[in-house]
């Protein structure tokens, strides 16, 4: 990749659950999923919603037939994060060899990976899938190497929690901070810290802020707490995430553009996106 560090692409960005009508298609219907490259190419994934599945898909075409080395970090395990995991391709290869890490979040990482491919809800266990599989909880205040990506997790204000990643590289920062509720200060702090001076924010903002007023105590975030966090991190750019699946092309158009009126380096994060950095 030419001069460039770190390139992201989107392969799933709704919230809560997939919702694949054609109405929602311009920014899409998958579950959260973000793929990170670095400059030699090794590939780190945030998330295993169902756009898990179409990058599973790409990364066996590459392979062709080599080994696939893959990491998954995992924010939690709600549904919409954990649910493309079966789907994932290279799970079933021999040759494959897929780690599975999470922050720091009070279950053990394999037994809750394993409960949802357990009998009667898919029917292949997940202790029985052929690739090689490997499960690690990075402590807060930790973080792990690959390449020359480091990846820091740190918690986020969630109903059973969640943690966000702040991936550097060569002086190139990106942060994925979902499934975030704003407004306890504690939190908001070390969200703040986490995400200073990213080049790009990810941030969860389901809710308009009307929305919110009958949504609060659901563990998500406004696109308005968005940009107020990225002003305050001085974040050059920002991606709204994790959409809410009422939230249609035009909705999610309506609600990109306010926020761009108050932080202009705004985009409505859409299947498909790719920035290089
Ligand atoms: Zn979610
Ligand atoms: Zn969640």
């Amino acid at each position: 990749m030419d001069g460039t560090q770190v390139r992201i692409k989107f392969w799933g960005v709704r919230g809560s659950t997939p919702t694949p009508q054609i109405e929602n298609l311009k920014f899409g219907g998958n579950t959260s999923c973000l793929e990170v490259r670095n400059g030699a190419n090794e590939c780190v994934i945030f998330d295993a919603g169902s756009g898990i599945r179409a990058l599973g898909q790409t990364l066996m075409q590459e392979a062709a037939g080599a080994p696939i080395d893959a990491k998954i970090f995992l924010t939690h395990f709600h549904w919409d994060h954990i649910q493309g995991i079966p789907f994932f391709a290279p799970l079933y290869g021999p040759q494959n060899h897929i780690s599975f890490l999470s922050g720091s979040t009070g279950r053990p990482l394999q037994e809750t990976l394993e409960g949802q491919m357990a009998k009667p809800y898919f029917p292949i266990d997940f202790g029985q899938v052929a690739a090689k599989r490997d499960f690690q909880q990075i402590e807060t205040g930790g973080s792990i190497k690959v390449g020359d990506l480091t990846i820091r997790p740190f918690p986020l204000n969630h109903p059973q929690g969640a943690s966000g990643y702040r991936i550097e590289c060569k002086g190139v920062v990106i942060v994925y901070a979902t499934d975030y509720e704003h407004g306890v200060s504690e939190s908001d702090a070390v969200l703040c810290e986490h995400a200073q001076n990213a080049n790009i924010l990810i941030c969860d903002a389901q809710y308009t802020p009307a929305e919110y007023e009958t949504h609060r105590g659901w563990g998500h975030s406004t696109w308005q707490n968005a940009v107020l966090l990225a002003r305050e991190a001085r974040a050059e750019h920002l991606m709204l995430f994790h959409h809410d699946p009422s939230h249609d092309d035009q909705a999610m158009m309506q609600i990109s553009q306010n926020a761009r009126m108050q932080f202009e380096n705004t985009t409505g994060a859409w299947e498909g996106f790719v920035a290089a950095l």
